[in-house]
């Protein structure tokens, strides 16, 4: 008994760490203005792209998206499973990636936050945005624990993320985030940052793994969800992409990233049986392995088996 009284104690104590150290990372409530673009580093000019570049990056089943600004800005969405960590780093720095400017953690689940840890240790970070957990639903994984520990340690904060903000806005292209909408949810995927990528006349839509109930909480917004590229919810779960969410986003082509053989069934044989009726182009990471999509602001041009991090 008493040695199981004393583990107890140790894992209320570790708790408790956590929920502090958590707390003291979140930042003052951002206002709904446009911070990270103030307070980036500014970029040379002379970089600047005609287009901006998007990776869906093959992390086997997790998600991971890059997104590289005309102004040479990046914006990291996710970062895949603990399995690819080391290697990420290593793939940003073959693309370019100097700095990230923006880093954005849908969730705390450990197949988008698995690498974060390490892109944090290894690129100056701008600006941090995660959703707020309330601290009875703050996962105590050790992976979680030490993405925390390593933003701490970098002195960094983290932005609470939330519907309405617009993180980044420069040269005709705009981040803004749709969800969350709430303060709480049943289920950690439905805390799922999800923003839009506007650059000119083309959009994207990030879904982390925001399932059903968000997707409902964003149909009633009124947020204008129409998206040329939709990266699909939860690795292409039936709990996502609902056929009410398909039709507002109406996608030309949707992204699902997941791993070979999964243990989930991801993605499901529904939602790829709702995509195809819509004549919605499907790009998959377990088949095309890392997928760029080129924007110039008129027309998107998607080039697939890129350099993948698992094959
Ligand atoms: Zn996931």
């Amino acid at each position: 008994m008493a040695r199981r009284r004393k583990r107890n104690f140790i894992g209320g104590a570790v708790l408790l760490i956590a929920a502090m150290l958590y707390s003291a990372l979140y930042g003052a409530p951002a206002k709904d203005t446009p911070s990270a673009a103030q307070s980036a580093a500014p970029v040379s000019s002379s970089k600047e792209a005609a287009q901006t570049n998007v990776w869906f990056l093959d992390v086997g089943q997790g998600d991971s998206e890059l997104i590289r600004l005309k102004s040479g800005k990046n914006i990291l969405i996710d970062a895949g499973t603990g399995e690819t960590a080391k290697q990420l780093p290593v793939l940003l720095k073959e693309l370019g990636v100097t700095r990230i400017d923006l880093l954005i953690g849908t969730h705390p689940h450990e197949d988008h936050i698995g690498g974060m840890a390490e892109v944090v240790k290894n690129f100056p970070i701008g600006q941090i945005y995660m959703p707020k957990i309330p601290n009875s639903q703050v996962p105590t994984t050790a992976v979680y624990e030490n993405l925390l520990e390593t933003i701490e340690a970098k002195k960094l904060k983290i932005t609470a993320a939330k519907s309405g903000m617009v993180p980044l806005e420069e040269d005709g292209c705009k981040l803004e985030l749709f969800a969350p909408n709430r303060a709480s949810y049943k289920d950690l995927n439905d805390y799922s940052v999800v923003a839009k990528l506007t650059c000119g006349q083309k959009s994207f839509l990030f879904a982390g793994d925001a399932e059903s109930p968000s997707e409902q909480e964003m149909l009633k917004t009124g947020y204008d969800l129409k998206s040329d590229v939709l990266k699909c919810g939860h690795h292409g779960s039936l709990s996502s992409t609902t056929a009410a969410f398909l039709k507002a986003v109406s996608p030309t082509a949707a992204v699902i990233s997941c791993g070979v053989n999964n243990d989930y069934g991801h993605p499901s044989k529904q939602v790829l049986s709702r995509l195809n009726k819509a004549k919605v182009t499907i790009y998959r990471t377990d088949q095309q392995g890392t997928i760029l999509a080129q924007c110039d602001g008129k027309t998107i041009a998607f080039q697939t088996n890129q350099k993948s991090l698992v094959k």
